[in-house]
């Protein structure tokens, strides 16, 4: 199947490393063993420091917050409103990792707290008509991960990906790698396990793509 040209939104640096450089993720990891290290890097004020310091830096084009909290953790989705609030003053984008198999609420706090332009899997946003809509009218775009999706259990089986059911809604969606290292994907072979989906087919890579390229981040004001 030929290509047209793709769009890859949703690609994590430290899970798409080549495999050569992979002392790199070690040393991440081995600075993060300690409590007190991760809750420094996680707190809701690094963000807002993080996303006051791209003020100044024109190449920083929007945030992502990925990985929600689960009930254990200190923070929820929604402390985080301040630093996406300051990034929407400044013209940058915001993306969210929500609903990756896991409550839709976090859909809805995201575009409406957080104001996603983007939402990062949003595998359960079919669950119910009303985010569905909303994110439907905001024309936020869905970055559907497939590989990445099966294996972390967010959906059992490929063939029942809500992508071709999201499609057909009318909500944007786009394909994603997420983490072409520990995934062993690239964008080429997730556009065409999309397309082999029930419901999909060829003709609906083109919006797919399409999709994705609307949706890059670009710096305004
Ligand atoms: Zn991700």
């Amino acid at each position: 199947m030929r290509l047209p040209p793709l769009a890859d939104l949703h690609r994590h640096l430290d899970g798409s490393l080549r495999e050569a450089a992979l002392r790199c993720f070690e040393l991440s990891l081995a600075v993060l063993q300690a409590p007190a290290a991760v809750r420094r890097v996680a707190d809701p004020s690094v963000l807002e420091a993080l996303v006051g310091v791209a003020r100044t830096c024109p190449t920083v084009v929007g945030i992502d917050l990925a990985g929600g909290p689960s009930p254990a953790h200190r923070h929820r989705l929604r402390d985080y409103s301040r630093p996406f609030s300051l990034a929407r003053d400044l013209g940058l984008g915001r993306t969210v990792h929500a609903g990756e198999g896991r409550p839709l609420s976090e859909i809805r706090e995201a575009v409406e707290l957080l104001h996603a332009q983007r939402i990062g899997h949003g595998t359960t946003l079919l669950d119910d008509p009303a985010v569905l809509d909303l994110v439907r009218e905001g024309g936020v775009t869905i970055e559907a991960c497939l590989t990445s999706n099966l294996q972390t259990g967010a959906v059992d089986d490929l063939a029942a990906h809500p992508l071709p059911r999201l499609l057909d809604a009318g909500v944007p969606v786009t394909v994603c790698t997420d983490n072409t290292l520990f995934s062993d994907v690239d964008a080429p072979g997730e556009y065409r396990r999309a397309a082999a989906l029930p419901g999909t087919g060829a003709t609906a890579v083109e919006a797919l793509a399409a999709f994705g390229h609307a949706a890059a981040f670009s710096r305004r004001g």
